[in-house]
């Protein structure tokens, strides 16, 4: 994308209404702009990181066997009623009517719609297991929307849902989710940390919240170090295989939000191994057993032709929030340090002299080796502003050219992480970066 041409409305002064680092940055980035209470427009740059982040959700689903299908934002309020969900769930819920007096809803979640669905399908046990996610709007009416698109009312959700014969094969799925979701975090160069959880409106057994720890988070945490250390992605999956090993060295560590936070418990961790500090939630998983199946007459014809009533785990993780949380994890006074990973273009290519032929020949060729993962600050603008926005906007390599260096064939190469700066022939930049 060339800067002199795009639609990047960042901002100079730091929005006030906004309270917390990554939804000052996403302001003034011009990653995103609210539209009323809790609701946002993506704009180009908060677009492409989006995506980029919904990308990782849908590859490690894929991998970890769930199938990818596209449910409606707009329910029924009758499939709700059928799970006693519909006046349970309170205000959050956004109720509509449509032109017949039909009472429908904007989806706060899907468990009643994919149980449904799957009904229509499943009748036999060889029907099963199954695991169905959408990446989907949620609408919640949130008391206190906040916090940018951490805590919004509109908000995108990878959402996935496992049909079980019995509970040990729903076991076996909710591992799968568990490392898969670990793996997610991973990539996007974030620590979530899985910790029990209450069960909440969702209902059922079996729970985990999947926690990044940041000083902005709304839950205090307690955790084992050790699980700081783990590096989930320097060992391959095999998600047919047993996933016990991995699920058993974080869930027998102590990891536990406030609420189920045990004192004497966390008195057995060693001093020095004790963390205590503030998370945000990205993912949240659950085993809800026949909840549902039940309640919506979900039955399939078992092995020994009896029927049998599936069991069911949901797993949710919020993507749209991520994007807040990943800036709440890497930033810096001067702007965002994206991951390379979800980074909205890897690299930015900054002209310091439109209008001189070595140095506009050798930024298009920068431009060119990159594209379309690449910004071109091709702006007639002064230096100090095109460093400023490179740094706020966060890329994570910066090509610097300017006439002294453009005659000689030098660029300057600027990772943002680490600010590290080297003067390098193009040729050696290109191969720097293809190689990182
Ligand atoms: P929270 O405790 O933060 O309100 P929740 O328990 O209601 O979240 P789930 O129903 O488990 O959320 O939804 C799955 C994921 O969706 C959460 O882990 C979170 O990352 C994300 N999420 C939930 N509510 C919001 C929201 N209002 N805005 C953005 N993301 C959200
Ligand atoms: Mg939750």
């Amino acid at each position: 994308m060339r800067l002199s041409r795009a639609f990047l409305p960042t901002l100079k002064e730091t929005p006030a209404e906004a309270q917390i680092a990554s939804h000052r940055l996403m302001l003034r980035a011009g990653m995103v702009r609210q539209t009323s209470a809790g609701i946002y427009a993506w704009l180009p740059l908060g677009w492409r990181v989006l995506q980029k982040v919904e990308q990782i959700v849908r590859e490690e689903q894929d991998a970890a066997g769930a199938q990818e299908i596209l449910m409606p934002t707009i329910q029924t309020a009758d499939l709700w009623r059928q799970s006693g969900r519909y006046d349970a769930y309170g205000p959050e819920m956004l109720r509509l009517k449509d032109r017949h007096e039909r009472e429908m809803l904007f989806g706060p979640t899907n468990e009643e719609m994919v149980t449904d669905l799957f009904k229509g399908y499943a009748k036999s046990y060889r029907d099963l297991p199954r695991n169905l996610y959408h990446i989907q709007w949620k609408f919640r009416d949130e008391v206190r929307p906040r916090f940018g698109v951490m805590r919004g009312r509109e908000f995108l959700m990878k959402d996935a849902y496992s049909f079980d014969l019995d509970c040990t094969g729903a076991q076996k799925s909710y591992r799968q989710m568990f490392v898969a979701y670990l793996r997610t975090f991973a990539r996007m160069g974030l620590k979530a940390i899985p910790m029990q959880a209450d069960t909440g409106p969702i209902g059922g057994n079996l729970s985990h919240e999947f926690i990044i720890l940041a000083e902005t988070g709304e839950s205090q945490v307690y955790l084992h170090k050790d699980l700081l250390e783990f590096d989930v992605l320097s060992r391959p999956v095999d998600y047919d295989g047993d996933l016990s090993p991995i699920v058993d060295f974080w869930t027998s560590r102590y990891a536990a939000t406030d609420e189920k936070h045990d004192e004497a418990a966390w008195a057995q961790v060693p001093g020095e191994s004790q963390v205590s500090a503030r998370g945000i939630e990205v993912g949240h998983i659950f085993y809800f057993g026949t909840k549902y199946s039940a309640a919506m007459g979900l039955s399939v014809n078992g092995p020994e032709g009896k029927p049998v009533v599936p069991e069911m785990g949901s797993y949710g993780i919020g993507v749209s929030r991520l994007v807040g949380a990943i800036i709440e994890a890497n930033h810096d006074e001067a702007g965002i340090r994206w991951p390379d990973a979800v980074a909205p273009f890897k690299v930015a290519v900054l002209n310091l002299k439109k209008g001189d032929s070595a140095t506009d020949a050798l930024s298009e060729r920068l431009y060119a080796a990159f594209a379309p993962d690449a910004i071109y600050d091709d702006r007639e603008d002064r230096a100090g502003v095109k460093f400023a926005d490179a740094d706020l906007m966060g890329y994570p390599w910066q090509v610097v050219i300017g006439p002294r260096g453009a005659a000689a064939g030098k660029v300057e190469l600027k990772r943002r992480a680490t600010g590290e700066r080297e003067e390098l022939s193009v040729e050696d930049a290109i191969t720097r970066i293809k190689g990182a």
